[in-house]
């Protein structure tokens, strides 16, 4: 039962990984943005959008969108170095 729900979830979660690898946004440069912008950051696994810092944030960016984030806790996210994250 949990085996065929984990599967279930990897599937799907595959297939929404592979959409949003298809779709990327065009990335913003943060570098050409005006001083005091918000950053955005993007997701080392499938280019969305991982996280908007003000420009002097203190906290980690998050390296993962949350989608990502969520396949990756059920060790369902491949070829993403846990280093990474
Ligand atoms: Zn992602």
């Amino acid at each position: 039962m949990v085996d065929r729900i984990r599967q279930q979830v990897l599937d799907k979660g595959e297939a929404q990984l592979a959409e949003r690898k298809t779709h990327r946004p065009t990335p913003i440069d943060n570098s050409a943005l005006p001083a005091g912008s918000p950053m955005t950051f993007y997701c080392v696994a499938c280019g969305a959008v991982a996280d908007i810092k003000p420009e002097e944030y203190l906290f980690p960016v998050r390296k993962l969108c949350s989608e990502c984030e969520g396949l990756a806790n059920l060790k369902l996210l491949r070829h993403v170095d846990e280093a990474q994250r």
